[in-house]
């Protein structure tokens, strides 16, 4: 079967590499993060829409799309199920579970960026760990506030209430620790992406007992089939004499 893998997270990788040896399978990333070694084509940035990618599908003759892609990826994720719709390909979803708090745990939800800088306004010292919102946002940060922010580009806007961390994970307990204690965080802000790569902050701040505000997963359009797990999907592949269900 010919295959379009939309990745860019580690259980995308993991599925290329469990589905090559008998499918044809060409893996697509964003172009922002790291390109990954797999034996099949890897193709990089955006295809230009649901209309760009349906004639990719089209082109390149894929019989089925598999969106496994990070859980706030929400516009390739709705254009995936545009295009699947536009030529009739099959779609399977590849989403982790989200996070769920422990017992003792102090966390907070918000479902968009307003209520997230509600939830922020009573803290003093908050970490972002959710891209680079914060950064567009500088101007609007309070006067008994300093924000540090870690993403993937260390890009600083001109503010002495705001310093960007450049860094990209995994990270260790131990380093999350030391980054909550060394910049005083009294507030830990991230997505729920859920799985193990980013984890270890959660446990760090559960430690020290300091509040967590996550921001809530985008809604997405349902696809054919959704998995929660690599090994689900690649067991669903396995069925029907390795062609799956539709
Ligand atoms: P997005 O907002 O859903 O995608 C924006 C555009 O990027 C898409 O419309 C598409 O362009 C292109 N694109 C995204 N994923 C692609 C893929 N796998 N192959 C080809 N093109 C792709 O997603 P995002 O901007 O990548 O990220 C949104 C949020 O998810 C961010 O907060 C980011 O931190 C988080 N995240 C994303 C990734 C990732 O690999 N995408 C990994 C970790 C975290 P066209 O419309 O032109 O096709």
């Amino acid at each position: 079967m010919q295959i379009l893998l939309l990745g860019g997270i580690g259980e995308a990788v993991r599925l290329a590499r469990g589905l090559t040896p008998d499918h044809g399978v060409i893996y697509s990333i964003a172009g922002k993060g790291r390109r990954p070694e797999l034996p099949g084509p890897v193709r990089s940035g955006g295809f230009g829409g649901s209309a760009g990618l349906a004639t990719f599908l089209r082109e390149q003759g894929i019989e089925r799309l598999i969106d496994a892609t990070h859980p706030y990826a929400a516009q390739m994720s709705r254009n995936a199920v545009q295009a699947a719709r536009l030529t009739g390909v099959s779609l399977w979803v590849y989403r982790r579970l989200p996070w769920r708090p422990e017992s003792g745990d102090d966390w907070r939800f918000a479902a968009d960026w307003p209520e997230l800088l509600a939830a922020v306004q009573t803290f003093q010292r908050p970490l972002f760990t959710i891209g680079l919102e914060p950064l567009r946002q500088a101007a609007a940060i309070p006067p008994h506030q300093h924000w540090l922010a870690r993403c993937l580009e260390a890009k600083a806007p001109n503010s002495p209430q705001l310093t960007i961390l450049g860094a990209t994970g995994p990270f260790t307990l131990e380093a999350e620790l030391a980054l909550l204690r060394d910049w005083r965080i009294d507030v830990l802000v991230a997505k729920n992406s859920g799985g193990d790569a980013v984890a270890a902050k959660l446990e760090a701040a559960r430690q020290l007992q300091i509040p967590v505000i996550l921001l809530e997963r985008p809604a997405l359009p349902a696809a054919d089939r959704e998995f929660a797990t690599v090994d689900a999907m690649l067991a669903a592949f396995q069925e029907n004499g390795g062609f799956g269900e539709p």
